[in-house]
């Protein structure tokens, strides 16, 4: 899966995708992750890309032509590409989406910055615009990020399988169960019994109703669209 990030702010990304899961998975070949500079598509001799709002007001929005004239270069991949905006005002990213965009072979994640984007980039170009939360960010970097990890591990392949999706929060609408790890006692804190006790079966069930108690205490929301087996409810009613 290929990934172009329009940004004017490059180097942010430079950490995050040469680390950890993100890292390894261009090392399968599993996902191309290219950063692009929104300076090195505009005509402007001092390399300006944005200009004041028509209409007044504070703040800069970045210019119609240079943009446009990055979405086209990178479009030209042969690939059916997936032209994407990050915006406060879009749609907010979650599980389900991200599992969406797992799907897709090609994703352009344009950053915005200071007041936004010419609304013409957004009605001509742009298939979708994505939130990731009720907040005002400074740039769309960070949601890019937070795009591209969260796709990225969905992609088959990607992650070990000590690292399964299936038990991740989300998943099924069910949030994670309680982890420990050594020591068995922390400051007098103990490790519930169940989990020393190597009986798969009563561990199984006891995280599957940690992670029912969790979400229907934590996020009702999500409870309600969880899909419960017989043996979910039984687990509930068992004190
Ligand atoms: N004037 C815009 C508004 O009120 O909606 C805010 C622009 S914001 C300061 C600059 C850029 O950050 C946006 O163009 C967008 O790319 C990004 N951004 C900020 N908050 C975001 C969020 N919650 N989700 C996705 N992108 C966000």
């Amino acid at each position: 899966m290929l990934f172009d990030i329009i940004t004017i702010f490059p180097e942010m990304f430079s950490g995050i995708i040469q680390q950890s899961i993100l890292k390894r998975a261009q090392e399968k070949g599993l996902v191309r992750i290219r950063i692009h500079n929104l300076r090195d598509f505009t005509s402007d001799k001092h390399r300006k890309i944005d200009d004041a709002p028509y209409g007044g007001g504070p703040g800069m929005v970045f210019k119609a032509e240079p943009l446009c004239r990055a979405i086209r270069a990178v479009s030209q991949e042969g690939l059916e590409a997936k032209k994407i905006y990050l915006s406060p005002e879009g749609d907010l990213f979650c599980h389900q989406m991200a599992k969406e965009l797992a799907q897709e072979s090609h994703l352009i994640l344009v950053c915005g910055h200071y007041e936004g984007i010419d609304q013409r980039v957004r009605d001509t170009l742009i298939d979708r615009e994505i939130s990731i939360g009720d907040y005002v960010l400074s740039g769309g970097e960070l949601p890019a990020m937070v795009v591209v990890d969260a796709v990225v591990r969905l992609i088959p392949g990607v992650l070990g399988s000590e690292e399964s999706l299936e038990v991740e929060s989300f998943s099924d609408y069910l949030l994670d169960y309680p982890q420990y790890t050594r020591p068995r006692s922390f400051e007098g804190r103990e490790v519930p019994e169940v989990l020393l006790s190597g009986h798969h079966e009563r561990i199984r069930k006891w995280r599957r109703k940690q992670s029912l108690l969790r979400t229907s205490q934590r996020r009702p929301d999500l409870f309600k669209k969880a899909i419960l087996s017989a043996e979910d409810i039984e687990l509930l009613k068992d004190p």
